[in-house]
């Protein structure tokens, strides 16, 4: 497996990366927002995408299907090492959907 960090080689016996000193417990990824609001959507992918916080989105594919409407929650995942920088960009969204 590759640190997502640094792209090195991660060598998954051992606690931390080797190169940048990753914890292994930091790659796990954790929810930060869950929503079925396309305008909140759309506004956390942009300030995560401006924040440089690398994330995953899921339940997407629905979302694909019919745009417009609000069928299915899309969750947007970062990694556990992000988790609270994101949830202090994502507060100010949370807080008004
Ligand atoms: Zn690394």
């Amino acid at each position: 497996m590759k640190c997502p960090n640094c792209k090195q080689k991660f060598d998954e016996s051992k606690e931390f990366c080797q190169h940048c000193n990753l914890k292994k417990t930091d790659l796990k990824l954790v929810t930060v927002l869950k929503t079925s609001n396309p305008m909140t959507i759309s506004f956390a992918k942009s300030i995560l995408q401006d924040s440089k916080i690398k994330f995953i989105t899921k339940g997407e594919s629905i979302r694909a299907v019919y745009p417009l409407t609000n069928l299915g929650t899309v969750e947007f995942l970062v990694m556990k090492k992000d988790e609270s920088e994101a949830k202090n960009i994502l507060k100010e969204i949370n807080e008004t959907s």
